[in-house]
């Protein structure tokens, strides 16, 4: 169902500009506007006020929730103010107006620390022609977090291999080289009513950034946890989680755990690797990081971590790379993704080459 609403707190006089402007656009590309959110609402835009900006609380997983903040003088370091704001309104999308005399400035803040900017001059026709190419194909896009554990893992991996023991390695190495970013405290901003929510309609554990993974054989990979600290994985069920496939029906990652383990979530981006090892063989490991490199090819689109979208696309590059066991793939207003041999292999190929601040484009 294409619908949407818009919801939240007072309007100023430009907010009402700028949302009925929306409003407009996505009613004409054959989006429903709903007066009051209906439980499978598709879009809700949701006004937000400084001081105390207001969740707005899903119903249903498919919900995308872009919240919109207006301020009217330029923040020092636009990012760190505008990023608790996504956090705080449990948002999937932040939309942060800074609005002077001279110029509206917009800014589009994502989970994934993406960070891009549209400015507006008045008469400006385009404009919303613009928000809605950049928004709506990542508000459409369709979450693949589910997980579905099974205590039947092999009595032989249950404190790991040498597999794990190279991922922990290797894990310990992207700390060392300065690609892990201190997670984001999100309990110093969050009730844990909030933290339930984000658990279980985000699927996340908490928000770390990157992960990697190395195949166990040809059926099945191990992978980096969801929200774990990637320099230190050493519990096997919950750092570093054995994956066996994807199931359609059920929409889950397929996950074989240890007994009497309390197991963490897979990494949102569990459906990516498992579609490249799928059709890779030679893959042997693929490491993601909020970092970049020059001269590679990147995603057009900045869609969410965890949805078959951005999964589909980054499979799609990896595909057409001219060598898909050894692909650099860029992705858009977020980070990189690079499949090898095996580790040691990618980590040959990155170290000395990797910028550590993704442009914003
Ligand atoms: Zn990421």
């Amino acid at each position: 169902m294409k619908n949407f609403t818009i919801t939240g707190g007072e309007k100023t006089p430009f907010l009402t500009w700028y949302t009925e402007g929306l409003k407009e656009k996505f009613s004409t590309e054959g989006y429903e506007f709903c007066e009051e959110p209906v439980d499978d609402i598709r879009i809700v835009f949701n006004v937000i006020e400084q001081e105390k900006p207001r969740p707005f609380r899903r119903k249903a997983q498919a919900t995308f929730v872009v919240s919109i903040l207006e301020k009217n003088e330029e923040p020092e370091n636009i990012f760190e103010t505008a990023y608790p704001y996504l956090i705080r309104s449990l948002a999937n999308h932040l939309i942060f107006i800074v609005n002077n005399k001279e110029k509206t400035d917009v800014y589009f803040i994502t989970p994934e620390q993406g960070f891009y900017k549209l400015s507006y001059q008045s008469e400006e026709k385009d404009f919303f022609q613009k928000i809605y190419e950049r928004l709506e194909p990542v508000a459409s896009a369709q979450l693949v977090i589910d997980n579905h554990f099974a205590n039947n893992l092999d009595q032989n991996l249950w404190n790991g291999n040498n597999i794990t023991q190279k991922m922990y390695a290797s894990g310990k190495k992207l700390d060392e080289m300065n690609l892990l970013p201190a997670p984001f405290p999100l309990d110093k901003y969050l009730s844990s009513r909030d933290m339930r929510q984000l658990k279980k309609l985000y699927g996340i554990g908490g928000l770390s950034y990157g992960n990697l993974s190395s195949r166990h054989d040809d059926k099945s990979f191990w992978m980096s946890a969801s929200g774990v600290n990637k320099a230190n994985m050493r519990v096997i069920g919950q750092d570093i989680l054995y994956i066996n496939g994807y199931n359609p029906k059920k929409n889950a990652m397929e996950i074989s755990v240890p007994p009497r383990i309390s197991p963490k979530r897979a990494s949102v981006d569990a459906i990516e690797h498992w579609m490249i090892y799928k059709e890779h063989p030679k893959v042997g490991a693929i490491v993601h990081i909020h970092a970049w490199m020059d001269g590679i090819t990147a995603t057009e689109i900045n869609y969410p971590c965890g949805t078959i979208q951005l999964a589909e696309t980054v499979a799609d590059l990896v595909r057409r790379a001219d060598d898909p066991s050894r692909a650099v793939i860029g992705l858009k207003n977020h980070g990189l993704t690079i499949t090898g041999r095996d580790l040691d292999d990618i980590f040959e190929r990155i170290e000395g080459q990797v910028i550590t601040q993704v442009p914003s484009a």
